[in-house]
């Protein structure tokens, strides 16, 4: 038996400021996106913003519904409209945000198993990876360079195509 070890790298901004002018404005364009979430049931709402190769962006945002399950997180809604009307038009960079009237988010949120197995498939479709930044609004920008980052184990089996 032999002990392995998985180091995942990402960066770590104090604030805004810090980031490159267009990873900020992703960001900004994350939080344009939270004025759409129908979140009434969580009252957290989230928001995304892709940014496309041509400089397209597309956004999304968490669609909940009175019976839960059918309900989308922002993620999965921004990177299935891309895949429905963009798919030719590569995702550079992803930036996620959240807000809620009920506390303070100190932390900024990370995507959920599903969204980042969602992000797993387009970065392989696309044969590129897509840069994945997390906007705390209150605290801290964290920047990965894709989804290796979040699942070093993810599951894909190119046999499967
Ligand atoms: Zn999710």
């Amino acid at each position: 038996m032999v002990n392995k070890e998985i180091k995942i790298a990402f960066e770590d901004y104090q604030t805004i400021d810090q980031l490159n002018s267009a990873d900020r404005d992703l960001c900004m364009e994350a939080v344009k996106a939270l004025d759409n979430s129908h979140s009434p049931y969580s009252k957290f709402k989230v928001g995304v913003a892709l940014r496309l190769l041509s400089g397209k962006i597309i956004y999304g945002s968490n669609q909940e519904n009175v019976a839960y399950p059918s309900g989308l997180c922002a993620e999965r809604v921004a990177l299935f409209y891309w895949g429905a009307n963009h798919p030719h038009d590569p995702i550079v960079s992803m930036a996620v945000t959240a807000h809620t009237n009920d506390f303070e988010i100190l932390n900024p949120i990370t995507p959920c198993g599903s969204c980042l197995q969602v992000l797993a498939e387009y970065e392989k479709k696309q044969d590129r990876p897509i840069e994945v930044m997390l906007y705390c609004q209150n605290g801290a920008i964290w920047k990965t360079c894709g989804v290796q980052c979040f699942l070093p184990f993810l599951f894909f089996e190119e046999r499967l195509k």
